[in-house]
């Protein structure tokens, strides 16, 4: 396994390899596996921490994001909708399209909420602002329009007391924040969390500590950066490559850090410079996650 050190951060190189654009990684508590997706490659991965074997399933078309499901399996937020995925033979099942007459869009991000509820939106394939929407998708598969004038949906996650509702949308370079009801899944109240400078790279997938503070990936800024519950930037962690996707907790106490990145659109120069775009890294840190909720009612 590779390792190092990186401007005082300590990480290793969980997965090598090169993935166009890793994304959406997952911790599944109950085998102990890592999950997480190569979305133009339409690719899912799992990986066991300590051995060397990747599973793949190929899903078809590309593939934004995914959960576990209660009752076995995975839904995830493909190019053309809603789908259940099972893992052992890996059939995918188109249940619930989405935007399936705008081919120019395609579905993005996504996450599962305490009530197994799962969230997903949209975004253009050439990034034209404000086309996209987000999504929920209830336990029943019925399918609802939460946000309209999204461009490119991105990070989502809830608070530990399940109250509020962090969400990014790109290129409006900001974490923003809702009050959350959960027991019927909306959002009010909508307001900025922090603002992120263009110079430190684009925020793209996000998780949440069990303290409640939000780890943002910066993608184009090869950092994760850790914001407080009021929005103050307290902590950054530096990767070796720029393209940084998205963060989960996983592994033992849930305290590893797990990173996606990307390789896609990288110069041969910046490939040279950045031999580990596109593994998956993980971070050991002091601060545990906040457990992640399954697909299902
Ligand atoms: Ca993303």
């Amino acid at each position: 396994m590779t390792g190092g050190r990186h401007d005082r951060t300590t990480f290793d190189i969980a997965v090598a390899g090169s993935a166009e654009v890793g994304e959406g990684p997952i911790w599944d508590d109950v085998t102990g596996e890592l999950l997480w997706v190569d979305i133009p490659a339409g690719l899912i991965h799992r990986w066991r921490p300590g051995t060397t074997a990747v599973s793949t399933i190929v899903v078809g078309q590309p593939v934004g994001a995914i959960a576990l499901r209660r009752s076995g399996g995975l839904v995830a937020a493909v190019r053309d909708g809603f789908a259940l995925i099972d893992q052992k033979s890996g059939k995918v099942e188109l249940r619930c399209p989405v935007e399936i007459d705008r081919v120019e869009n395609r579905m993005n991000d996504g996450k599962c909420d305490g009530a197994g509820r799962f969230w997903a939106g949209t975004m253009a394939l050439d990034s034209r602002p404000g086309v996209g929407s987000l999504y929920r998708l209830d336990p029943d598969l019925t399918v609802t329009t939460i946000l309209t004038e999204v461009s490119i949906s991105n990070g989502l996650g809830w608070a530990p007391d399940d109250r509020t509702m962090y969400f990014v949308d790109s290129p409006a370079q900001a974490i923003d924040a809702f009050d959350f009801d959960a027991e019927r899944g909306l959002l009010s109240n909508r307001r900025r969390l922090a603002a992120i400078e263009v110079e430190a790279g684009m925020p793209d997938g996000l998780t949440v500590d069990s303290a409640g503070f939000v780890w943002v990936a910066l993608w184009g800024g090869g950092a994760i950066r850790r914001y407080s519950p009021t929005g103050d930037l307290v902590d950054t962690v530096r990767l070796p490559a720029t393209q940084l996707t998205s963060c989960t907790f996983g592994g033992p106490e849930r305290r590893d850090l797990y990173v996606t990145s990307a390789s896609r659109g990288l110069s041969a120069g910046e490939r040279r410079r950045q031999p580990h775009a596109g593994a998956l890294f993980r971070v050991r840190l002091d601060v545990p996650g906040h457990p992640v909720a399954r697909f299902g009612g």
